[in-house]
């Protein structure tokens, strides 16, 4: 280690919002901390946790003026060159502080300056002395039952045997570790034979052979694939067989899923299949446990880290391939403060190692569809369903011929009694939870509305209560009209609890379940509603879009949407991509096994074009229509954008402060720089916060790249900058 050399300044990111790093002194009596260690240091009158970016020999604060370290937390770099240049990159890109973008991925005891020794994960595993299989000896129970599974696993943790048996485990193992049967060794060092499956592949079908040998005989480096397989077409079968290919060779593969898809299924899927450690980032997690994972992630012990958007700055040693599955969903962007985009770190990232990266979907999104048909991106297809079965048959229904009741036609109702009567499951899918969007009083037209976001409250029956989903403000359900006392109040419109109370009583024998974000919140229920439906029992499922993604329900044969027609008419460009993903993805839940699945669309505009695109061609082929009349409006994929967003307590504030800016902007901008703005945001109010917006947009993201940082001095240097809060989204895809 080096030794301080009085002119060496240590540069350190603080979570500050200042888009600087700082200049600090080394102390003379300890080493020099290199890049990657955290260290304490004094910030105005606070003491913080930082993050050491580089070394310097000058500084442009006056040497008499610059403060020492207070400490030096790690010996040993936390993160290596390579995250930190990735770290450094994202935060240049998004136009977001180093230093605060650092603090977003490290476990919280990172970030609060604890130490990190990684307590090394143990495993047990049978003691190497020539003691084959189980002794018969051996006369407990449970002493036989953890040498078998040691015996068929080759190494286990206490956790893992114990979650195994159903019972605690950690007494027996110390008797077995004291009569020599077993021996504890560092997890990394266990003797895991990851090359051996655990369960055996399946054999590939003919369109999955051709892509797996593409991924297989492609040149090591960098290379971008983009799967394009219907759903349940087997693309997860090939994610898990080029995982195995990789683990062969020693590498770590990371594997991205969305937010709503990291279920005990999943991880389950992985982990039948594979003897390796097996890391999976989700919110059940304690603290300790995520501090674990990333250790291990760190170290190279975990050979398969899964996880949502914040894994992709998981650091590994030995990374090999990163796959993202459900590449189109949303919630890869993130949507507040450190505005990222997961997938496009992750290829960045995968760039940087020249590694490949592996984006799989049914129903991709426009942009990687466009860099895949441009020759960016390889593109892989399947087109048929794997094993047994049949892609499913979609109709549409006309709701102007049909009598409803909670949104259900009586055409639906028929087949939902045919469907269970065949002892068959059904789906019916609706984007909106609660009962009803809008509670009115039929006298005097009164709306029960959010005065903070001006938007209607949405009426719950469980418990009963007026809830602003914009805002979370929630309120009594008035009995009487507060305008004119009339108590002539009436719920408009459909949620998951009005169609799933009605369907409970049209089908007393059957299971109704509700599956939103209201009837899942509590810990468990999600996994208990899911043990019913994989039991097979006919049942009526009910849900939002967190029924729509990913999951395999076998005795699922009727899938209904009861209202296809939200996503039609919107303002957003971006509205009719995310209706075909989500109609694609909702019909994909049925038949998916040997019964035969069918789809019903509930619409009042069967002849929309682009409904009748969908319906008649498919995904792939909406999607490429859709990419045409992008390039025609010079929208993205073929123009770049940049939004900022200005906010304050009055309504002229915003569009005052990006007025300003945008005149500042024009004043030396490239010529391809259009600006769209100012203007003031779909959604006008917010939680009582007034909102504007200024789109910048160019054909190459570089244009608006170089303009980053005259954009943030720009936002500094505006006259309204203490009034107004302003934010910039790169590649923004919430236009509100
Ligand atoms: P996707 O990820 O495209 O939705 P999956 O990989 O989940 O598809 O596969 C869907 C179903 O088909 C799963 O039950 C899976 O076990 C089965 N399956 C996949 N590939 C094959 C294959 N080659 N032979 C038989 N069954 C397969
Ligand atoms: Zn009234
Ligand atoms: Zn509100």
């Amino acid at each position: 280690m080096k030794r301080v050399s009085p002119q060496f300044v240590v540069q350190v990111a603080v979570p500050s919002p200042l888009r600087r790093t700082f200049d600090y002194l080394p102390s003379p009596e300890h080493p020099l901390p290199q890049p990657g260690c955290r260290v304490k240091v004094s910030f105005g009158r606070q003491q913080l946790t930082g993050l050491v970016t580089g070394l310097c020999s000058e500084s442009d604060v006056p040497a008499e003026k610059l403060r020492p370290l207070v400490a030096i937390l790690d010996e040993e770099p936390l993160l290596d060159e390579h995250l930190l240049a990735l770290y450094r990159w994202a935060s240049n890109y998004y136009l977001f502080p180093l230093g605060l973008a650092l603090q977003t991925a490290l476990p919280k005891q990172l970030r609060e300056g604890l130490t990190c020794t990684l307590a090394a994960p143990m495993a047990w595993q049978l003691a190497k002395t020539g003691n084959d299989g189980v002794p018969h000896k051996v006369r407990s129970d449970t002493h036989q039952q953890i040498l078998a599974l040691l015996a068929s696993y080759q190494a286990l943790t206490t956790k893992e045997l114990s979650a195994l048996l159903s019972k605690p485990v950690s007494t027996a193992l110390r008797t077995l570790q004291k009569k020599g049967w077993v021996e504890a060794v560092a997890l990394s060092a266990a003797a895991v034979t990851t090359a051996q499956l655990a369960e055996p592949p399946l054999i590939p079908d003919a369109e999955q052979a051709v892509a797996l040998s593409v991924l297989r005989t492609t040149k090591p480096g960098f290379h971008c694939f983009l799967l394009e397989g219907i759903t349940g077409s087997g693309k997860t079968e090939i994610y898990l067989q080029l995982i195995h290919d990789m683990l062969t060779r020693g590498k770590q593969v990371l594997v991205l899923v969305p937010e709503i898809n990291l279920t005990p299924q999943t991880i389950d899927r992985f982990s039948r299949r594979f003897n390796a450690r097996i890391v999976a980032f989700h919110s059940g997690l304690t603290d300790k446990q995520r501090l674990q994972g990333w250790l291990e992630a760190r170290d190279g012990s975990a050979h398969i880290v899964i996880g949502t958007r914040s894994a992709v700055f998981t650091p590994l040693a030995k990374l090999g391939l990163i796959v993202i599955d459900e590449e189109h969903d949303d919630s890869y962007k993130q949507q507040d403060g450190f505005r990222y985009s997961a997938r496009d770190v992750a290829i960045y990232r995968a760039n940087m190692l020249k590694i490949p990266v592996l984006l799989g979907s049914a129903t991709p999104s426009l942009e990687s569809l466009h860099s895949a048909l441009s020759g960016r991106f390889q593109l892989l297809s399947l087109t048929q369903r794997a094993g047994n079965a049949n892609v499913p048959t979609i109709r549409m229904l006309d709701l102007k011929m049909q009598k409803t009741q909670a949104g259900i036609s009586e055409l639906l109702l028929a087949e939902i009694t045919a469907t269970l009567s065949k002892r068959e499951q059904v789906l019916i899918f609706l984007n909106r939870r609660g009962f009803a969007p809008v509670l009115l009083c039929r006298d005097c037209g009164w709306i029960a509305h959010c005065d903070r976001c001006e938007r209607s409250y949405t009426l719950h029956q469980h418990p009963a209560q007026l809830r602003c989903h914009h805002c979370d403000a929630q309120r009594p359900v008035p009995r009487q009209c507060p305008a004119c006392r009339s108590p002539a109040l009436e719920a408009m419109g459909l949620g998951t609890e009005r169609s799933s109370g009605y369907l409970a009583e049209q089908f007393p024998d059957f299971p109704v379940l509700r599956i939103d974000r209201d009837s899942t919140r509590a810990a468990g229920k999600l996994d208990n509603m899911m043990a019913t439906i994989h039991s097979g029992i006919p049942c009526i499922l009910v849900g939002t879009q967190m029924l729509a993604k990913g999951h395999h329900f076998p005795r699922v044969s009727l899938v209904a949407v009861l209202d296809a027609d939200s996503g039609l008419f919107s303002a957003d460009f971006r509205a009719q991509e995310n209706l075909g993903q989500l109609l694609t993805q909702v019909a994909g839940r049925a038949g998916r096994s040997d019964i035969h699945g069918q789809v019903l669309v509930q619409t009042y505009h069967p002849n929309h074009p682009a409904l009748q695109q969908l319906i008649a061609h498919g995904y792939g082929s909406f999607a490429r229509q859709l990419l045409q009349e992008r390039q025609q409006g010079h929208l993205p994929p073929y123009v770049h954008f940049m939004l900022v967003r200005a906010e304050a307590g009055q309504p002229h504030l915003p569009l005052d402060f990006l007025r300003e800016l945008a005149g500042q902007l024009l004043q030396d901008a490239p010529r391809e720089l259009k600006l769209f703005g100012p203007m003031p945001s779909p959604f006008l109010k917010k939680a009582g916060v007034f909102r504007a917006q200024l789109v910048l947009q160019a054909p190459k993201r570089s244009t608006l790249q170089k303009l980053g940082s005259t954009l943030q001095n720009l936002l500094e240097t505006n006259s309204l900058n203490r009034k107004v809060r302003a934010l910039v989204d790169v590649d923004p895809i919430d236009f509100s």
